[in-house]
């Protein structure tokens, strides 16, 4: 008889956490052993909006998740701040991060990366786990090595904390890899309101847009004589980021090290 897989939710009910208990709910093989709400600790998931039948322990204190329930997969989808406490507690108590909560800074990324090595246990952080959003990286990528004027425009919701968007920096880190440096624009180009030029990451500009009705989009646009070329993934719905997490949780299970972003676990 195969044991099903023990996960702990940390943020149910965001709207990523939503979509991520229904995933753990429905898929076999998967059971959701507790969940972490900084709300409603010593309670049921039941308790909440939306999860009627759910009974599921909630805790308020990552630690005593982690001693008493013991899981094999921790899934973040929090705030960077609670994000970054979660997944170091989850590795110092042997349990593998899923994580999906974006703004972590490199520093925190190394950190975790030491953790990893020192545990002998997998993690992966995941600043996008659309599938489609991780070609877009891949193919802005390829077109990085050819064109060395880009500008990245990310677009979300009003309700974001963190720009510009991990997905955004990540993009502009593995262009960066293959680009030659370049300081675009004019040399002397000047912002007569700041901001205008968006922010500088090795020369290429990242703009963060935020309006309601917004999910989660980008658009990578290359520029040479005479032509554009626009590389653009959108996000209609959380939904979109399941099969990911899916990935990732399966995955997360076989490997001993920190996997920074999906393209790295697909081929
Ligand atoms: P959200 O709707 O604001 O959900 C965040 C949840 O975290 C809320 O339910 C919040 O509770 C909870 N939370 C805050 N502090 C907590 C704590 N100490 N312990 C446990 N839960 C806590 O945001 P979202 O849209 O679901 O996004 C969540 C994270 O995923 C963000 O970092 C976002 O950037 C990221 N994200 C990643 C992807 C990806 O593909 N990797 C895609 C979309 C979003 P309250 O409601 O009580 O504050």
């Amino acid at each position: 008889m195969t044991t099903n897989l023990k996960i702990a939710i940390a943020g149910p009910r965001g709207r990523m956490g939503r979509e991520a208990v229904l995933l753990v709910k429905e898929t076999e093989g998967y059971e959701l052993a507790a969940v972490l709400d900084h709300k409603n600790g010593g309670g049921l998931l039941s308790d909440s909006d939306g999860f009627a039948g759910m009974e599921v322990p909630v805790y308020s204190d990552v630690q005593l998740l982690m001693q008493e329930v013991q899981p094999d997969v921790l899934i973040d989808l929090t705030t960077p701040e609670v994000g970054m406490l979660h997944t170091k507690t989850a590795l110092e108590h042997g349990v593998r991060p899923v994580v999906g909560t974006t703004g972590f800074t490199k520093e925190q990324l190394q950190e975790l990366e030491e953790l990893c090595h020192d545990k002998g246990i997998g993690c992966i952080i995941a600043p996008n786990f659309a599938l489609g959003a991780v070609l877009m990286m891949k193919f802005s990528q390829m077109a990085g090595r050819y064109f060395q004027d880009v500008e990245i425009i990310e677009l979300h919701h009003d309700q974001k904390l963190d720009a510009p968007s991990g997905t955004a920096v990540k993009t502009a880190e593995m262009i960066a890899e293959v680009r030659e440096t370049k300081q675009q624009g004019h040399p002397e180009e000047k912002e007569t309101i700041k901001g205008a030029r968006g922010a500088n990451y090795d020369g290429m500009h990242i703009h963060s847009v935020r309006l309601p009705g917004l999910i989660a989009h980008q658009q990578v646009m290359f520029g040479a004589d005479g032509q554009t070329l626009t590389i653009r993934h959108d996000s209609y719905n959380r939904a979109s980021f399941m099969s990911g997490v899916k990935l990732a949780v399966d995955t997360v299970v076989k490997i001993d090290t920190l996997v920074y972003g999906l393209e790295n676990i697909i081929e």
